[in-house]
């Protein structure tokens, strides 16, 4: 894929997350990476959405120097190629402070999968990290917010959960792509949503029997996956 592919495909992304009342003024960004080059292309830093051009996308490589662009690349950007280091399987990362989401990660609370939508997608809790100690805040802020979220997959697949919250900031999801980061983000503030107003009516609403959870989870993305058409 050419820079300018690439660069496409990341402005197209990040347009998505307007479209989809995820973002407001400059909040959030996406990024996609290209193994083979081994560069990351990403929203340029404090541009807002309406003013953004294609050429505005920066590239970068791993460890973060400019490869092409004018514009200073996103605030985020240690953070998503923490995370392109870490889970080599993965293509794209999306940012957001979506307001549900956002709103668990405020309450420094994983959410809990109380329903088959949450199922579906994720298999088991969506992770709120632990919050970062002084030394990491006065320290590599944004490569330490990463090094956040791969402790807390230490023992997990990124791929059965491609979505988790920052304790006290907002959610961070990736995908094959930038686009479907994009999507795992809507979802996610769909889901945050959905289990805020279950947790809303009843407190003590109960997660989802352990056996449903995996019935959900495994016929969409298991081995013997059968949902939808292949
Ligand atoms: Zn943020």
């Amino acid at each position: 894929m050419s820079y300018k592919e690439l660069k496409r495909e990341v402005f197209e992304a990040n347009m998505e997350l307007q479209r989809r009342n995820l973002v407001i003024y400059t909040f959030g960004n996406v990024s996609q990476i290209d193994r083979d080059k081994g560069v990351v292309a990403i929203k340029p830093s404090g541009v807002a959405y309406e003013d953004m051009k294609v050429d505005d996308i920066v590239v970068v490589d791993l460890e973060n120097t400019i490869v092409e662009g004018e514009m200073r690349p996103s605030s985020d950007t240690k953070t998503h190629t923490h995370l392109y280091r870490a889970f080599d399987s993965i293509g794209g990362v999306t940012h957001t402070h979506s307001t549900y989401a956002t709103a668990w990660a405020q309450a420094r609370q994983s959410i809990p999968c109380l329903g088959t939508t949450h199922a579906d997608y994720v298999h088991g809790d969506i992770t709120c990290t632990r919050d970062l100690t002084d030394d990491q805040v006065n320290g590599d802020y944004e490569e330490e917010t990463g090094v956040q979220i791969t402790d807390a997959y230490a023992e997990r697949d990124p791929n059965a959960a491609p979505m988790v919250i920052v304790a006290g900031h907002a959610p961070f999801t990736w995908g094959k792509d930038a686009a479907q980061s994009v999507y795992h983000a809507a979802l996610l503030e769909e889901i945050a949503r959905m289990a805020y107003l279950t947790r809303t009516l009843d407190p003590q609403a109960a997660p989802l029997k352990q056996a449903v959870m995996d019935k959900h989870y495994l016929r969409k993305h298991g081995k013997n996956a059968y949902y939808g058409q292949s």
